[in-house]
Parts: structure tokens; sequence; C-alpha cells
């Protein structure tokens, strides 16, 4: 059985273009980041470069998140945003999303392939940039290492060559930008994007717990925020004929949440946090072994980094100075003492 991967961790409800609204004349929200400067338009629908304000709320956020787990003594690990291929294969993404899914080619050729690849190139720019034929790709091949889908893909291989987990399972805090291939002029929607994940591994009832808490936490950390919550049963775009039986398996178990915010489009909400429970999927693929020899479970949260970064400039205008005082001070001031309180309030 293919089971749930988090792929559509930053999955978004409304499936059209959302970046536009076809009703009026009135600037998207996309213009207002562009023509702001807090997003630079790269002439590809979904890659941006990012302002230093932009950044900035990024980190503030990255922050913030860091307290909001610390006392789950996660280990740090960070990766490029690439794995290698034999574990992209392993981790049957291709079966269930080969649509998102972004390979890297490099040329592998001789002189003579360089001569065909420079004339094929030649040929190529005589055209405009949409005209342009792929020919000279012809002569790259597939590398050992493809884009990262999801920023707790590469951990799992990782962590099962350690061999069988300690008693309490193994909790990691990672991040990474990620690659979908779904260029879209929403920009809650971004071909190239940040994840920032705890992934635990251990028994069910390990990771039940887990995922539990981060809901609570999750939600906490957005009405910090002053963002408006929701938390709603969700599954991921698994693609093809086969795919709407997949998906409604996942909500039957109801082994994935989103919490969705509304961000580009006034009509429809973007998951900008998700929760998820895999089960025993990658458990069994890279033979990740509980203390008693027992397939493990895994799950994990993810923050949209960009996506609740959207949220904010949304939702409290696009002048950061100008944002709510207790959000600023939550950011910029006292981060770590004010997610403690909002902890200890909580009771998460
Ligand atoms: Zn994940």
């Amino acid at each position: 059985m293919n089971t749930m991967t988090d792929t559509a961790v930053l999955e978004h409800r409304v499936e059209a273009d959302a970046g536009t609204d076809a009703r009026s004349d009135a600037p998207t929200f996309r213009d207002e980041l562009l023509a702001a400067g807090l997003l630079i338009d790269t002439g590809e629908n979904g890659l941006y470069g990012r302002s230093q304000v932009f950044e900035d709320v990024i980190d503030r956020l990255n922050a913030a998140i860091t307290h909001l787990g610390a006392d789950q003594a996660p280990e740090f690990l960070r990766f490029p945003p690439a794995m290698r291929r034999t574990d992209f294969e392993d981790s049957e993404y291709l079966k269930s999303f080969p649509n998102l899914a972004g390979t890297i080619h490099s040329f592998c050729g001789n002189d003579s392939g360089h001569q065909r690849l420079l004339r094929c190139l030649d040929d190529a720019m005589d055209r405009s940039d949409d005209d342009r034929d792929d020919e000279w790709m012809a002569q790259q091949k597939p590398t050992r290492v493809v884009l990262t889908p999801a920023a707790c893909y590469p951990v799992y291989p990782v962590i099962a060559r350690r061999g069988p987990l300690p008693e309490a399972g193994r909790t990691i805090d990672v991040m990474s930008y990620c690659f979908r291939h779904e260029p879209s002029l929403d920009p809650a929607r971004m071909q190239m994007f940040r994840q920032r994940e705890y992934v635990r591994i251990g028994t069910p009832e390990q990771v039940m717990a887990f995922r539990q808490m981060w809901i609570e936490r999750g939600s906490l950390l957005v009405s910090l925020l002053q963002l408006p919550v929701e938390v709603d049963l969700a599954n991921d775009p698994f693609f093809g004929r086969g795919g709407k039986i997949v998906a409604d398996s996942q909500r039957a178990q109801a082994l994935k949440f989103e919490l969705l915010i509304q961000v580009a489009n006034p009509d429809g909400k973007t998951a900008c946090l998700s929760f998820n429970y895999h089960m025993e999927h990658f458990g069994a693929i890279w033979k990740l072994e509980c203390a008693d020899g027992a397939v493990a479970h895994t799950g994990c949260v993810g923050f949209g980094m960009e996506r609740i970064t959207l949220a904010l400039f949304r939702h409290h205008g696009l002048d950061v100075n100008a944002w709510p005082d207790d959000v600023r001070a939550l950011l910029w001031g006292d981060t770590e003492a004010r997610v403690a309180r909002g902890l200890a309030g909580a009771g998460a």
C-alpha cells in the first residue's frame, strides 16, 4: 500500500492560480509584494529572490520555532537541498508525486558531445525565451542526486544507518529548501521554498503523542503571531487515477492535519503548517528499527517558512514596523520568554 508522505506539507487548498484575481484590475498580493521589493521576480513563476526584510522575518520565525521545540532536545541536522538519488528512489515519492519531483542533470559527454551541445545552444538562443527548444538537454545525463522534495526526506536513511533507535526514539530538527515542480502565480505556491521540520522516529505511541503536541504548539505559534488559527484534516495531492483512493484512505485514517491561513487568495486558505503521521511507511522502506526490533513509525511537523512569512505580510501589512506590538516583540524582542510564557499558558 502506498501511504502518506508529507509532500503536501505545504499544499494549497485552492487549485487555481490564486495569485491572479480575474474579477478586477486591482493589484494582486503578488503585485504588492513585488512592488514593495519583498519578493524579487526572476521571470519564472514560483521562483523568487527574497529581500533582506523578508529574510529577516524568516530568521526570526525560525528562532521562535527553535524556542518552541527546545525542551524536546531535538538533534540538529542540516542538509543541502539535494538528496541521494537512490534514497529518493527508495522513498516511493515517484509513485505518489511524479509530477512534482525535480531531478538534477549534468553534462557527462566528450568533446564531440560538447560541440553538439554548443551548436544546439546557438540555435536555441536565436529564439525568444519562451520559444527556445531544449535540444541541448539531450547531452545532459541524470546525476546521482535529486532535489529535496520535503525537508524530512534526507533524515530517515541517515538515521536508519545508525542502527536501532534508543528507547526514547529520536527527534530531529531539520530545515531545507525544497523543490516542487508546480509553477504558479500564487506567491504562496513557490517552486523552491523552505520547510522547517521536527521529525519524530519511534513507537506509534511516541509519534502520535508528538503529533498531538505539535498541533497544539503550532496553533500556539500562529496565535502568538496573531494569525487566524484553523486546523483541518487534510490529504496529500496524490497523482493519477489511483490518487484519489490513496488520498481518501489518508483522510479516513486521519494521518494528516494542516493549519490553514488565508494568504494570497481572497477565497481560499493555504496550508502553512502540517502535522503528519506516516505510520510505518518510511520505517519499512529504510528499515528504521525501534529498540525492541519493531519497525519504527515516523511523523513530522512542517513549518512552511515562506508561507507563514507571507501570511504575516498579508494580515499585518507590508511594513514590518507597523506590525502589532506583540507580534514585533515576539519576533524581534524577548522571543524566548514569550514562547515560554505561551507554552506555560497553553499547557503545551
Ligand atoms: Zn516531513
